[in-house]
């Protein structure tokens, strides 16, 4: 009897394992398992999401896993119709982190709710390289410890190795706290200059008006969030790693909770919000994705070939031509062009990196911590 044909594959689990014996001493190994590019396909259109980077801010970790669930089995979105998105979804390589801060969400599930730290108490999102270690006037050691050094926690090393070898074209970091849709730079109050930062505007502005009828807050992280946060990953993202377009999104914020209540500050406390908001931003990143794409194809970043040239089945890979083009500002990007696609239909490769437990969400922990907090705002 003949064995059964594979199933397409759609989605990978990976599992990173980090040697972490050194850390009670300060030494950090760095990542043991091997991340090879040979896993993806580098002429697709490509996109990395960290969420739950701050373990207080669970209601993200819960978006990334409905996400992954659209994506892979049930293209609905409360009643809409996806199908428009298949052909875009057909030519969409995604790596989502569902949980970046894995010790720091259990010290939240422990109780913890303000807990904003990795579980050795720094903040992932100042860890990186970029203006690391700047601290304005009001800097609060208890939320944004950058750690001893740029990429002093394992959780960032793991994060940095991923960046660099998956190469994205868009990468998104999300938090909550607030809603926001945040470009580069979050150290300062600007945004960058040129060609490559109208194009992240245009993509978030698209973005805010077809999804959230201009009510989100576009800008950079920096000129809107009300302070400027340095060693971030985002700005590492731009100004290192090359990524063309790499964001911060806010999903969700309660401005009105008391600061003593972090689990309401930074997510829903109702099933209906809850449902709203997961079904609100997994929307947001599919349009997210279509705009990236169109914006990236126009200006020559993503081959013109990613959707004209689709071929469902059969042929081979032929990388007709990779070449360097350079956008005006003078950023070197790389530009994929694409020639036959590949065997078969499902080209959806999910990349599921994790170093994670999964959490039931409803199970809201009870014990609530008295603490003032600092900022509602978050990234
Ligand atoms: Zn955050």
């Amino acid at each position: 009897m003949a064995a059964a044909s594979p199933p397409p594959l759609l989605l990978r689990l990976l599992t990173l394992a980090l040697a972490l014996a050194g850390a009670a001493a300060g030494k950090i190994s760095g990542p043991r398992t091997p991340i090879s590019r040979d896993i993806y396909h580098p002429e697709r259109f490509i996109v990395f999401q960290s969420f739950g980077q701050h373990g207080r801010e669970l209601i993200t970790s819960e978006v990334a896993l409905h996400l992954l669930y659209i994506l892979t089995e049930k293209p609905k979105i409360a009643g809409v119709d996806l199908s428009s998105f298949e052909k875009l979804l057909e030519n969409l390589v995604i790596k989502v982190v569902p949980m970046e801060n894995m010790n720091g969400r259990k010290l939240v599930e422990e109780g913890e709710l303000c807990d904003r730290r990795n579980g050795r108490g720094v903040d992932l999102n100042r860890n990186w390289s970029v203006d690391w270690g700047m601290k304005e006037k009001d800097y609060d050691p208890y939320e944004e410890n950058p750690g001893i050094a740029p990429f002093s926690e394992p959780e960032a090393q793991i994060m940095r190795e991923l960046s660099r070898s998956f190469k994205p074209h868009i990468w998104v970091n999300v938090h909550s706290g607030m809603e926001a849709l945040f470009m580069p730079y979050d150290h300062k109050n600007t945004t960058p200059n040129g060609a490559s930062a109208q194009l992240m505007r245009s993509v978030l502005e698209n973005l805010n008006r077809r999804h959230f009828q201009d009510s989100c807050l576009v800008g950079s992280g920096g000129g809107s969030v009300g302070y400027l946060a340095h060693g971030t990953t985002t700005d590492y993202m731009y100004d290192i790693a090359k990524v063309p377009m790499p964001f911060t999104f806010e999903i969700y914020g309660d401005e009105k909770a008391s600061t003593d209540d972090c689990f309401k500050m930074f997510n829903p406390v109702d099933k209906k919000t809850f449902d709203r908001v997961i079904n609100k931003w997994c929307m947001a990143f599919l349009i997210l994705f279509e705009e990236g794409l169109r914006n990236l194809r126009d200006a020559q970043i993503v081959s013109q070939g990613t959707l004209e040239n689709w071929v469902p089945i059969g042929g081979g890979i032929v990388e007709r031509n990779v070449e360097r083009k350079s956008s005006r500002d003078g950023r070197k990007l790389e530009g994929l062009d694409l020639g036959m696609q590949e065997l078969r239909t499902y080209f959806r490769l999910f990349l599921l990196s994790t170093f994670l437990l999964m959490f039931m969400f409803c199970t809201r922990i009870s014990k609530s911590r008295n603490r003032q907090s600092g900022s509602l705002f978050d990234p």
